[in-house]
């Protein structure tokens, strides 16, 4: 078996904290309140109509485009198989799974708890360990050897993936929202951190606002900063989805960038100083000038400053799994997704994922410092 290490130099770019300054500068309270105010007049808040988009056919799973022949010579390149062993393979695809409600039934833009739970087992079982954006990013994934990371991503801020429940003045997380699931499993299954990315919507309506508000789904709209607070503690990231899910290429210059630049000032203000790395598309839509998704700037009235925003990644709505950082060819400014709703399944792909070809996975040598190639 030729395996063949390379080493690699870590070059961490660190950039100027551009919220944080600006939120010592005019005090946090009153980023509260112009983030979490309805929009103004140019981008007012609307329905948040969830459905209307034919996303159904973009979201479909999608296939490798060529079943690439395996390259090497027969006997050299063993598939990935789902229970292992597994040849270290650091130049493989990582799947990025993306769920929005997580509720009763399987639906469009849901799967039932039930699913959900046999999702997170199903990955378990067959090798994937979760990590968070920022380590994809930086090339410092750190998965045990023969193991696969999955980045989780979760749209929307829906009660459904994040409730409390009120309990004689102590706050719990509902063990019955996604969060709650997701947590259990971690505590039964050690191995697991809580890791994974939260793309949020601060403001929009039927309660896709920091998961809950106005009492919808018994969520108190005081609850919202802590929420995400709270998934930042445990280990989680977060991540811009605009302020109420606007469809960006309808959209001038200027609303493009309220909406992402509110969207993190909103995440500013649970989490002063927090870097928002990532950006997931409502409904997998780019602004006219895609440039705006990664840069921009919007004027704040209210303080007379500048609100910028920096996404490093932006996220597509489906697409199969992504290439590893390690790939020449990954590209953070327009990740794929494998979205799990009523009609994809999961297995479909990580049974291509174990095949040679195009998205064979990745598979840890253990060692963060090197990266293998079969
Ligand atoms: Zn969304």
């Amino acid at each position: 078996m030729a395996r063949q290490k390379l080493r690699i130099h870590y070059c961490i770019v660190r950039t100027t904290p551009r919220l944080s300054i600006f939120l010592q500068a005019v005090g946090a309270a009153a980023l509260v309140m112009t983030a979490l105010l309805p929009a103004t007049a140019h981008a007012r808040p609307r329905a948040f109509v969830r459905y209307e988009h034919p996303e159904s056919a973009r979201v479909q799973p999608a296939r490798p485009k060529k079943a690439a022949p395996a390259k090497a010579q027969a006997g050299t390149v063993q598939p990935a198989t789902p229970t292992g062993p597994r040849v270290p393979n650091e130049l493989g695809r990582i799947p990025i799974v993306e769920w929005h409600q997580v509720v009763a039934a399987d639906g469009t833009y849901k799967v039932s708890r039930e699913r959900f739970r046999a999702e997170l087992r199903e990955l378990h079982t067959r090798g994937y360990v979760p990590v968070n954006l920022s380590e994809m990013l930086d090339k410092t994934m750190d998965v045990p050897a023969g193991k696969t990371p999955v980045l989780f991503t979760f749209d929307d801020a829906s009660p459904s993936q994040f409730r409390y429940i009120d309990r004689n003045g102590t706050l719990v997380v509902d063990p019955t929202s996604a969060v709650g699931i997701l947590l259990d499993f971690i505590k039964a299954h050690p191995d697991w951190k809580a890791k994974g990315l939260f793309c949020m919507l601060p403001a929009a309506e039927a309660g896709h606002a920091f998961f809950g508000d106005k009492g919808i789904d018994g969520q108190k709209t005081e609850w919202r900063l802590k929420k995400v607070q709270f998934l930042a503690q445990q280990g989680f990231e977060l991540c811009n989805h605009t302020l109420w899910h606007a469809k960006l290429n309808k959209y001038s210059d200027a609303v493009v960038q309220e909406q992402l630049a509110r969207g993190a000032m909103a995440i500013d203000s649970a989490m002063p100083g927090y870097k928002v790395r990532g950006f997931a598309l409502p409904y997998g839509l780019w602004p006219k000038n895609r440039a705006l998704a990664f840069n921009g700037s919007w004027f704040d009235k209210k303080s007379k400053r500048d609100v910028r925003y920096r996404h490093e990644a932006v996220f597509e709505v489906a697409g199969g799994p992504a290439r590893s950082p390690f790939d020449p060819e990954f590209n953070p400014k327009s990740l794929p997704r494998v979205p799990l709703q009523g009609g994809t399944k999961l297995s479909a792909t990580l049974d291509q994922m174990d095949k040679p070809g195009k998205w064979a996975r990745y598979v840890s040598d253990g060692n963060p410092k090197t990266v293998a190639k079969p």
